[in-house]
């Protein structure tokens, strides 16, 4: 949907983007990730164009430019005014037309459920509901491309699975996103593409899936040390470890499960858990950023 090639962005000295290239498929959630000060936030800002690039290219992949929804981290409203008056006045920013403004608030409203909210003024407003208003502002005009600058910053746990939900709904929905967010658990569930930023560079991006699934691996765990079976199991495959009375498959190596408790039987060994793990999120980013 959209590319990016060799993106930079400086503010007076400081490089807070350096020479990123970037491709956002349609149909994905991107999560970026990163530090305090890695670069997310002017990237979302740069993609919106609300600041320029000092080089490098932002384009669309078909031609023309997708209407686009920006929600900010920090989220500031009139608070005297209700839920429902904020959106309509957001409509008519927007241009679209009195006839059509209730239908459009009423639905917008429904995507992040806030329906039963409409009338209240947002002063009394929780903090999860200013969040998923935030939400509801970026949808005005059906955007298919939005950008959520951490859309469950300061949630509680609860707060933070209301936006994962509706987040997930809005994939369904056929939305493009594209979120920066510091909570790992949050871009595990809800993402679809990952990318690490850090100082200003992408130090990795991949799909979900195959980045859970890169470092997968199988432990089978025994009731006594391995160490008198450490040869023999690693001249099955390289990718066998032993860990003390634990033998490691990873990759390949996870296809002779059964082979090596085979063997771990016959030598007399008893087999007290046997264990599949996915690499985990945070893993991943703490090699990333290191
Ligand atoms: P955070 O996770 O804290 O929101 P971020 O990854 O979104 O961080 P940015 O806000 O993009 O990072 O900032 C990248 C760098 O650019 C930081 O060092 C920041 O201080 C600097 N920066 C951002 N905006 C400006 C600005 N308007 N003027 C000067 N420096 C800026």
């Amino acid at each position: 949907m959209i590319e990016i090639n060799n993106l930079t962005k400086r503010y007076y000295s400081l490089t807070a983007l350096n020479r990123v290239s970037l491709t956002i498929p349609q149909g994905e959630v991107l999560g970026l990730l990163g530090p305090n000060g890695a670069g997310k936030t002017t990237l979302l800002k740069l993609i919106a164009g609300l600041i320029y690039q000092d080089d490098g290219r932002i384009h669309p992949t078909t031609g023309k430019w997708p209407l686009i929804g920006f929600k900010p981290e920090r989220l500031l409203f009139p608070n005297h005014l209700s839920v429902r008056q904020y959106l309509a006045l957001i409509a008519g920013i927007s241009d679209i037309g009195k006839a059509e403004t209730e239908r459009i608030v009423t639905d917008s409203l429904a995507q992040v459920g806030l329906l039963d909210a409409a009338d209240k003024r947002i002063s009394a407003c929780s903090k999860g509901m200013r969040q998923r208003l935030g939400l509801a502002q970026v949808l005005i005009g059906n955007p298919p491309l939005l950008l959520l600058d951490e859309p469950s910053n300061g949630l509680d746990p609860e707060g933070q699975q209301e936006i994962h939900q509706v987040v997930k709904r809005l994939h369904a929905a056929g939305k493009t996103i594209v979120m920066s967010s510091h909570h790992l658990q949050e871009v595990t569930e809800v993402c679809t593409r990952i990318v690490v930023l850090n100082r200003g560079q992408i130090h990795y991006e991949n799909s979900m899936t195959e980045a859970l699934a890169v470092q997968a691996n199988t432990r089978i765990r025994a009731d006594r040390p391995l160490s008198a079976m450490q040869a023999q199991l690693q001249a099955l495959h390289p990718e066998i470890e032993i860990d003390g009375s634990i033998v490691v498959l990873r990759n390949e190596a996870m296809r002779l499960r059964r082979q090596v408790m085979t063997m771990l039987l016959y030598a007399n060994y008893d087999i007290l858990e046997v264990r599949q793990a996915r690499a985990t999120l945070a893993e991943i980013y703490a090699e990333a950023v290191n």
